[in-house]
């Protein structure tokens, strides 16, 4: 049985940015919908609900094919929304330090460049989504979006940073500017999280 995540702060933790009403909403309700229907959908499988989040949505094609797409969403709801809480703090913002600061700007030119690329993509995807950036098997970083929950494990690469643009993440106080949505999440960025990510993996 997968459970969901208690968060690392309060609802009201991340105010002005991320306001209470939406914290609450998207994890007691949201996440927890997401947890719930995987539990759901491997309520036979006893031995995979034994692996972990990471092994099912890397393993994906070997799932029985009647809860392979059920699975894929709600996996990948479960595994982003975790990851997502953690990337956040009421103390984030700034930048990026040590050997993450280092491959940013190598690969990116600057936090600036990176920041607007992964800004871009997040305002511009069409419909529900998440924009990651992840730790490929070459250690290399990418800005990739996805659609729906899909996760970047479901093509062997490793999440190490993320961010909610579905309408649920922001829609009740920004509604439809969702770029002001994204220009406040750069203020609440947990960056010794996403080094601490980044480590573990290179
Ligand atoms: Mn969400």
């Amino acid at each position: 049985m997968f459970k969901l995540p208690e968060l690392p702060y309060d609802y009201s933790a991340l105010e002005p940015h991320i306001d209470t009403k939406t914290m609450e909403i998207h994890h007691s309700k949201h996440h927890a919908g997401y947890v719930e229907n995987l539990n759901k959908a491997l309520s036979k499988y006893e031995d995979l609900q034994k692996l972990a989040i990471e092994e099912l949505l890397k393993n994906s094609n070997d799932l029985p094919e009647d809860i392979r797409q059920t699975v894929i969403n709600n996996a990948g709801g479960h595994a982003n929304h975790s990851l997502f809480w953690e990337i956040l703090s009421p103390k984030g913002g700034g930048k990026p330090t040590g050997e993450l600061a280092k491959a940013i700007e190598s690969q990116f030119g600057s936090f600036e460049k990176f920041k607007e690329e992964f800004s871009t993509k997040a305002t511009t995807l069409f419909g529900s989504g998440w924009v990651f950036l992840n730790v490929c098997k070459d250690k290399s970083l990418e800005i990739k979006r996805h659609s729906f929950q899909n996760s970047p494990l479901l093509h062997g690469k490793t999440p190490i940073f993320g961010l909610d643009v579905w309408e649920h993440a922001y829609y009740l106080k920004y509604q439809n500017k969702r770029s002001e949505y994204v220009d406040a999440f750069w203020n609440i960025v947990n960056w010794d999280k996403v080094l601490q990510n980044y480590e573990v993996l290179t």
